[in-house]
């Protein structure tokens, strides 16, 4: 731990950059990064204190790279560990509700598309004792779930080939998808009106005084360079998490990883409500709108990026990796015409791919929202108010949260989760 310290200190006095500043504020706590994360921060802690007295810094209004507008939308109970169920009962219940949330006189009714529906997962003989591990822990955690067999699967879903299924999953309530622009919007214009201050600028430096974060400096984009002085910092930059770490010698387990969803227009395609993962064969596929559906599946190998991220499309990919796995499981699929496609970066924490959701051990206004791995969109209510309790309560009051430390790594504790899409 000393020798740590040590490190910190020399690191700071190597690297510390001054910048010719132009204006200077001070703010309780300074949140980076404007995705859902760190609007959610922003949210639950506008709910309790001064409003004005948070900022949330975001080098993109436009959020043309951002991962959550360009994620999938898509909220499951399915997880193996009970704290990602609770965290997406919470933000279930928080979509349900939103006009409770984030109704207000000017905006009383506010909708997110929230669409019903159920994951299905599908594993072969291999693969049924871990799905059934997984649906005991569910049941614990009151998910409403039921297994299917192959029989009852082709009674659900007759449009599906059932070759060398041997177990399947369905959930009642609690699942489905909504539109991630739009709850990012509602949630923006929310904590606008309560007061809360969004900066446009990208953090190019964080400075320490003693162990604790003491402000940021950030560019914007009229290239005027500001000082933001501040009590607590949190760390909400998503699939960027480690290179803003970095400035404090921080190194952070999560890394971009590069996700491309397609889009396919199929004329005769399914109507039911339900996102189907065939873990037989690796790929996932959902209703979006009118006969489109919206398809990926994991890289075979894992590319991480920490910079110059690239949005290129593999159209080959889909050709020859998708298409022909995608027909056989579902085989009206043989027709249909790729209509779209788009890159998005998963948050990607290369460790136990959870989130980390934490301060900082020694540098104790320096707080982690991060690496979500693919399921950050629907924990973002639940990661929100836990970053608020630790900032003004100083522990979780209502989930506990703490197996998500940033501690977990140097205690080598990983949670690992069954279930990561
Ligand atoms: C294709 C795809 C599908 C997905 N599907 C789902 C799903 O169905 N369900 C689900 O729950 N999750 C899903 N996810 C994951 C989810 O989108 C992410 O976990 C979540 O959006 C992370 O939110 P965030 O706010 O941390 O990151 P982002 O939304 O990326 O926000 C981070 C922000 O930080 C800003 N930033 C970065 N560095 C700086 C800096 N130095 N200064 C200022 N600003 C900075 C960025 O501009 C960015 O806007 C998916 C992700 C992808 C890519």
């Amino acid at each position: 731990m000393k020798i740590r310290k040590l490190r910190f200190g020399l690191f700071f006095s190597l690297i510390k950059r001054s910048f010719s500043v132009d204006n200077e504020k001070s703010y309780d706590v300074v949140i980076a990064g404007g995705g859902l994360m760190g609007l959610s921060v922003a949210y639950f802690l506008a709910r309790r204190i001064t409003p004005s007295s948070v900022c949330v810094v975001e080098r993109d209004l436009q959020f043309k790279q951002n991962s959550s507008v360009r994620s999938w939308g898509s909220i499951r109970h399915q997880f193996s560990i009970p704290e990602n169920i609770q965290m997406s009962q919470f933000g279930f219940d928080f979509l349900k509700n939103l006009n409770c949330y984030l109704g207000s006189e000017s905006e009383d009714f506010v909708d997110v598309q929230l669409k019903y529906g159920t994951y299905c997962f599908l594993a072969s003989e291999s693969g049924k004792a871990v799905l059934e591990e997984n649906i005991e822990i569910q049941r614990t955690e009151n998910v409403n779930i039921s297994s299917l067999s192959k029989e009852k699967l082709f009674e659900k879903y007759s449009w599906l080939n059932t070759e060398g299924i041997a177990i399947a999953t369905n959930v009642d309530i609690g699942e489905g998808w909504f539109d991630p622009w739009l709850l990012l919007t509602h949630l923006k214009n929310k904590i606008c009106s309560m007061g809360v201050h969004i900066i446009e600028g990208d953090i190019i430096s964080l400075n320490m005084e003693g162990y604790k974060i003491s402000d940021a400096v950030l560019k914007k984009p009229n290239n005027e360079i500001i000082k933001l002085n501040c009590g607590h910092l949190v760390n909400a930059t998503g699939a960027w998490a480690n290179s803003l770490s970095h400035m404090v010698n921080v190194d952070l387990p999560v890394r971009a990883s590069k996700r491309v969803t397609y889009v396919v227009h199929c004329p005769d395609g399914f109507n039911d409500p339900v996102l189907l993962f065939d873990t037989t064969q690796n790929f996932y596929i959902r209703p979006e709108c009118s006969k489109h559906y919206i398809v990926a599946s994991h890289p075979e190998k894992e590319e991480y990026y920490d910079a110059n991220l690239n949005f290129d499309v593999d159209f080959e990919y889909f050709q020859t990796n998708i298409w022909p796995k995608l027909a056989y499981r579902i085989p009206v699929f043989e027709k249909l015409k790729v209509s779209n496609a788009w890159v998005g970066y998963y948050d990607y924490n290369i460790l136990d791919q959870n989130g980390i959701i934490s301060a900082h051990p020694e540098i104790d206004n320096f707080y982690f929202c991060n690496g979500f791995s693919g399921h950050g969109l629907q924990q973002s209510p639940a990661a929100g108010r836990a970053i608020s309790e630790l900032i003004l309560d100083g522990h979780f009051t209502t989930l506990d949260l703490s197996r998500f430390s940033f501690e977990r790594f140097e205690n080598n504790d990983l949670v690992m989760e069954n279930n990561v899409i």
